[in-house]
């Protein structure tokens, strides 16, 4: 059995009215605007062509809004795609912005103090496991590598693990032990660098100092400026780059 692994159409349509028909795999704008969903884009013309780029890789719908930028995202969707193919279908949240000043909208910040109680959210990881196979039964997703948030990888690396599992057991037949074996030896190390690479960055960005604060920020410019190779301010182009089709060939 093979496995599709790639192309962003392989997971098929979605047909959410009779008329509605997307894309399962759409695209989520809110990268294309400066940093944290705020002002223009560094390069615009980059940021237009990624547009393009979803166009023409087949997938039939963008998620936006008019708060990202504010109205930057959905301006650079209009000047790179419009007039707009048939099929495709821009959804956005309008008159959702935030003000001049990068404040959020008051109906939230009137809506927190009106709760008699908040919750603190515990966010717990677990130290790399080596080993994920006992006999028949292994581990994947959050029970093999629980990690932290900052890195925005949890679901990324259940899917990676599920796909992965699929395909040895599907490569390796009846000898179920060569399977998960390889299952291992193909995932442990991934994930165990994305769950210390979050436990790293969850420290960084939560400095107590403001003098590690200015450090580390004179540190990112520094690198994006000068550095060569991976100039990502956590360096994470290790995890963007994977291709999982292409490291189980
Ligand atoms: C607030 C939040 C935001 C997140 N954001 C992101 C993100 O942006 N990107 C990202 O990649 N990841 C994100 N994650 C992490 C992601 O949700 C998890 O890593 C992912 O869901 C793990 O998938 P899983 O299948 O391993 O476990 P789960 O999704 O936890 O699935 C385990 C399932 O097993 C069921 N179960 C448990 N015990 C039993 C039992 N005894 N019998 C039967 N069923 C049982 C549970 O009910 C659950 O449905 C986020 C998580 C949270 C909490």
């Amino acid at each position: 059995m093979e496995i599709p692994m790639t192309g962003t159409t392989s997971a098929g349509t979605v047909r959410l009215a009779d008329d509605l028909v997307l894309t399962r795999m759409g695209y989520g704008a809110i990268q294309l605007a400066g940093p944290m969903a705020w002002g223009p884009p560094r390069d615009r013309e980059a940021a237009q062509s990624v547009l393009r780029a979803v166009v023409d890789l087949g997938i039939t719908h963008i998620d936006t809004s008019d708060y990202y930028g504010p109205h930057v995202v959905n301006q650079l969707i209009r000047e790179a795609l419009h007039p707009y193919p048939d099929d495709l279908v821009i959804v956005t949240k309008v008159g959702a912005v935030r003000g001049a000043d990068a404040a959020w909208n008051p109906a939230l910040t009137r809506l927190y103090p009106l709760s008699p109680r908040w919750y603190k959210w515990a966010l717990y990881d677990r130290d790399p496991l080596e080993r994920w196979a006992k006999g028949r039964a292994t581990l994947l997703g959050d029970s093999a590598h629980a990690m932290l948030p900052y890195l925005g990888q949890g679901a990324g690396m259940a899917i990676e693990d599920g796909c992965v599992l699929a395909a040895m057991i599907a490569r390796h037949g009846e000898d179920l032990d060569a399977a998960l074996s390889a299952y291992e030896r193909l995932r442990v190390p991934r994930t165990k660098a994305t769950v210390l690479g979050s436990r790293a960055r969850a420290k960084e960005n939560h400095l107590a100092s403001p003098w590690a604060r200015l450090k580390r920020d004179v540190k990112f410019a520094l690198r994006e400026r000068f550095g060569s190779g991976d100039t990502t301010a956590f360096k994470v182009g290790w995890l963007y780059e994977y291709d999982v089709g292409r490291e189980m060939r």
